[in-house]
């Protein structure tokens, strides 16, 4: 039997993968499942999939947790320490589909005691690529993409040597206001924003979908997962969702991956691999789907996407800055503090800040400086949000 843990288990990457799971339940032996808010689901998918421990992210939520789990024989735990100590536990396959930086502890937990890490959450190579690979190489563990883009990108390159790859391809739905007028956007509400042309996923990557802090995010992500340069990752619009990347070599030739766009195809496969197993994905039908599009983006729109490239030029830790300045401007968004098009103003004065605080930001990456630079970089967009109040 494989043990597996599910970070995130009540999300939406979450339940996708309990999902699965759930289909083959003798295959499986589920160690830890973790969650945050949602305490009935938590403990509901818990005692269906009869794991060992279940982990609320939150202090205050335990004694529900308990309650809800009362006479299962299931441990309950709480806090960001008790999830770090989940991930620890041994396990063969862990997915990482906690939103945000906070995914990153568990993470790191998980490939030091040589999981397989199946990667949901960009963030964590975002806000410490090198750290989190060199943990990986040192631990003997793997780190397999989750993102449909990179998941694609991966199956591409089976057989394939790095040396060959010319450019890396990344599509991009255009998010909710892709069609919307530039000069409206400022006045884009919060639940404009999340709902999303194609793709059913939590609220947060959903708003970020539709700013394409998603995608800034994802290319981020191509870079570390596949140490290509910047200059070779390119981002196009392609209204369908149906081609999730595309690679093409020094020939000429170009592969692209093609999919429903169901996220349990790339959960599936980071699941199975290396083989690949039957899902309960929905068939292409091309004739039916009849056209797909593709187009460049518009930086004017999409201002995430340059902002992005100043991260990877200047290196460091200004990812985690970047990521951190990004969750913070989402929450004062989604707490209607500030409009939509702030966001991106917010973030690219922080990005400047660090750059003017001198050299902070080319610390040692540490798991204890990411965290440190986080912390900051979320207190500076609410000081410049404070301000815009006053
Ligand atoms: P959701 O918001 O649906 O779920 C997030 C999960 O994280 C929930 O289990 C939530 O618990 C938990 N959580 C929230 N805050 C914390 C915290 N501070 N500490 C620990 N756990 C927390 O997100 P998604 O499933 O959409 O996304 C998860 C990750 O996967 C993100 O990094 C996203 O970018 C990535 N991803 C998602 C895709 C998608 O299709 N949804 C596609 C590709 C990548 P609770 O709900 O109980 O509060």
């Amino acid at each position: 039997m494989r043990k597996v843990s599910i970070f995130g288990a009540t999300g939406s990457i979450g339940q996708n993968t309990i999902d699965l799971i759930a289909r083959d339940p003798t295959a499986y032996h589920v160690v830890a499942v973790t969650g945050g808010a949602n305490i009935r689901q938590l403990a509901e998918d818990a005692r269906r999939l009869r794991a060992q421990i279940a982990v609320t992210a939150y202090d205050d939520r335990l004694e529900d947790l308990r309650a809800a789990l009362a006479g299962s024989g299931i441990e309950a735990a709480a806090g960001s320490t008790a999830l770090v100590e989940a991930a620890a536990r041994p396990a063969d396959w862990v997915m990482s589909a906690i939103v945000g930086a906070a995914g990153l502890a568990p993470g790191l937990a998980a490939l030091e005691q040589g999981a397989t890490l199946a990667l949901a959450n960009k963030e964590t190579l975002v806000c410490a690529g090198s750290l989190v690979l060199e943990t990986a190489r040192r631990h003997g563990a793997r780190l397999l993409p989750v993102d449909s883009e990179h998941s694609a990108v991966f199956q591409a390159l089976v057989g394939e040597d790095m040396a060959a790859v010319e450019r890396i391809i990344i599509t991009a739905s255009g998010g909710a206001f892709r069609d919307w007028p530039v000069e409206r956007l400022a006045q884009a509400t919060v639940e404009q924003a999340s709902s999303h042309p194609n793709w059913n996923m939590g609220q947060r990557i959903t708003i970020d979908s539709a700013s394409m802090f998603n995608k800034a995010l994802e290319v981020i992500e191509t870079r570390e997962f596949f140490g290509i340069a910047p200059d070779r990752i390119e981002v196009v619009v392609h209204p369908e969702s149906i081609v999730h990347a595309l690679v093409g070599f020094r020939d000429g030739a170009v592969m692209a991956h093609l999919g429903a766009p169901d996220m349990r195809h790339a959960i599936g496969y980071a699941l199975h691999w290396p083989e690949r197993r039957e899902l309960p994905v929905p068939r292409l039908d091309l004739a039916r789907l009849g056209q797909l599009r593709f187009r460049d983006p518009d930086p004017e729109r999409y201002p995430a996407l340059r902002l992005a490239r100043e991260v990877m030029a200047r290196g460091g830790l200004s990812g985690a800055v970047f990521n951190a300045a990004k969750e913070r401007a989402l929450d004062h968004f989604i707490g209607q503090r500030i409009g939509f098009l702030d966001m991106s103003d917010a973030v690219a004065a922080v990005l400047d800040r660090f750059e003017d605080a001198g050299d902070l930001i080319d610390a040692p990456m540490t798991l204890d400086n990411v965290l440190k630079t986080d912390h900051l970089a979320r207190q500076w967009v609410d000081d410049a949000v404070l301000r815009r109040a006053g």
